[in-house]
C-alpha cells in the first residue's frame, strides 16, 4: 500500500512539490552564478517576509536552535543582563543559551498556558538595565502566542535589544519587524517557512549589528560569528561570489522557491489563512469536548493547536498511534510539567481546510477507538462551520 501520511505536527510540516523538486536538483557550486542569484534573492525575500525594511538577513546551515545560538553568541557578552520572557520549553532553552555565553539571565514565566503580564514585564525592565530581551512568539510546547508588538515596545522603551524567537510563527503569524522595532527575528526552515529541516534563518536590525560591532570580547562561537558571515551575506545579496563555510546549496535553492510562493500568496493573506485553519481546528476540539493548553483563546497560536486530553482517555500513547494509523501524524506533549496532559497539532505552511478536516476525522476515530465516545462527525462539522464563517 502506498505510504501516504499527512504530517500535522508543529514542524517539520508538509512541503510543496516545487520546494521538494528544488531539493532534488543537481547540486551546483556555491559560487555558480545561478546559485548566487537564488541565494541573493532568498536573502531579499527573507527580509520582506519578516516585515523588515533594512535588516541584515543571515541564512546558515543548521536548525532553529542554531539561530537562537547565533543571536546569543553575537549579542551577549559576559556579565550582560538578559531578560527572557518565557511561555514554555523554548523560553527555557533561550535562557540556557544566553547563560552559556555569560549573560546574567532573569526569566519571567507563567503557569503552562499562561503569559507573563505586561505590568510585570515593565516592572522588571525598570529594575535593571537589560541589554537584551527575548520573546518566543509562539512557544511550540504550549501553543501560547505572545503579544510581541507590546512586549517589544516595552523592551525598546527601556533600551534593550529585542530578540524574537519566531521559529513557530514567521510566515504564519503577524510579525512586523521594522514597524514593531524588533532587533532580531529568527526562525528555521521546517516550520511555517515551508522548507525541509536544515536552515537557521535570522534578520538583524542595524542597531543589533552596531551592538555586535561594539563588542569588547570576541564571539565565543566560531561558526556563528557574524564577523565571518556578514561579508558573505552582503556578497550574495550583491550577487558576488564569496566563501566562509559551504552553504546548504539545495536547501537555499528550495528556500528561495518557498519564499517566492509565500510572497506570491501575500504574507497578510497567508496570516489570514493560518487564522482560518486555526479557528477550524480549535472549533473542532471544542465540539469534541477537549480543552486547550492556552488559558485564553486570545493568547492561542494560529500555527498550531494544543488540545488537552479528556480525563477519561487513559492510554494516551495508544491514542496517538491510532491517529497515525488513520494516516495523520500529530505530536505528543513537550512541556515537561504537563507532557502527558495534551497533544499538539500543527497547521502551518501549506495547510488547507481539507488537511484540517482529515486530521479532525482521524482524531475522532482514534478517540472512539480509545474509549472516549463522541458523535462521529461532530468535530468535522464544527471545523467546517468555523471555516465557512471565517
Ligand atoms: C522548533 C522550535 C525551535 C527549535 O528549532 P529546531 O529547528 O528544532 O532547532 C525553537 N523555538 C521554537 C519556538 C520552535 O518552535
Amino acid at each position: 500500500m502506498k505510504k501516504r501520511t499527512l504530517l500535522m505536527i508543529p514542524g517539520p510540516i508538509e512541503f510543496e512539490p516545487a520546494v521538494l523538486s528544488a531539493m532534488g536538483e543537481p547540486t551546483s557550486s556555491h559560487v555558480d552564478p545561478e546559485f548566487i542569484d537564488a541565494f541573493g534573492q532568498a536573502l531579499e525575500r527573507l527580509r520582506e517576509i519578516t516585515g523588515s525594511t533594512d535588516g541584515q538577513p543571515f541564512v546558515l546551515a543548521g536548525s532553529g536552535t542554531l539561530a537562537m545560538d547565533t543571536a546569543g553568541a553575537n549579542l551577549v557578552e559576559r556579565g550582560d543582563q538578559a531578560l527572557v520572557i518565557s511561555t514554555g520549553f523554548f523560553g527555557t532553552r533561550f535562557a540556557a543559551i544566553l547563560e552559556r555565553y555569560g549573560a546574567e539571565v532573569t526569566t519571567l514565566t507563567a503557569q503552562p498556558g499562561g503569559l507573563p503580564d505586561l505590568n510585570e514585564i515593565e516592572a522588571e525592565l525598570r529594575r535593571k538595565a537589560y541589554k537584551v530581551v527575548t520573546i518566543t512568539q509562539v512557544d511550540t510546547s504550549t501553543g501560547v502566542l505572545a503579544d510581541v508588538a507590546s512586549i517589544a515596545r516595552l523592551g525598546r522603551q527601556y533600551g534593550a535589544l529585542v530578540i524574537v524567537d519566531g521559529v513557530c510563527s514567521v510566515a504564519g503569524e503577524e510579525l512586523r519587524m521594522s514597524d514593531w522595532d524588533i532587533d532580531v527575528v529568527l526562525t528555521a526552515s521546517q516550520k511555517a517557512v515551508g522548507v525541509p529541516p536544515g536552515l537557521a534563518l535570522l534578520v538583524a536590525s542595524k542597531r543589533a549589528i552596531d551592538a555586535f560591532q561594539a563588542r569588547k570580547s570576541p564571539v565565543a562561537n566560531y561558526y556563528a560569528d557574524w564577523g565571518n558571515w556578514l561579508p558573505i551575506m552582503q556578497a550574495y545579496e550583491a550577487r558576488r561570489p564569496s566563501y566562509f563555510a559551504t552553504p546548504a546549496v539545495n536547501l537555499v535553492s528550495a528556500l528561495n522557491v518557498s519564499l517566492g510562493q509565500i510572497l506570491a500568496e501575500g504574507v497578510d493573506q497567508r496570516v489570514h489563512r493560518h487564522k482560518a485553519m486555526s479557528q477550524a481546528c480549535k472549533a473542532a476540539m471544542q465540539a469534541l469536548g477537549l480543552g486547550q493548553v492556552p488559558q485564553d483563546p486570545a493568547i492561542a497560536a494560529h500555527t498550531m493547536t494544543a488540545p488537552r486530553y479528556p480525563g477519561e482517555l487513559a492510554d494516551r500513547p495508544a491514542f496517538l498511534k491510532r491517529v497515525a494509523q488513520e494516516g495523520v501524524v500529530i505530536a505528543g506533549g513537550l512541556h515537561p510539567a504537563i507532557k502527558n496532559e495534551y497533544f499538539r497539532i500543527g497547521h502551518m505552511g501549506t495547510t488547507k481546510i481539507g488537511d484540517v478536516l482529515a486530521t479532525v476525522g482521524a482524531i475522532e476515530s482514534a478517540l472512539n477507538e480509545s474509549g472516549y465516545q463522541i458523535e462521529p462527525g461532530s468535530g468535522v462539522a464544527a471545523a467546517a462551520a468555523a471555516y465557512q464563517a471565517s
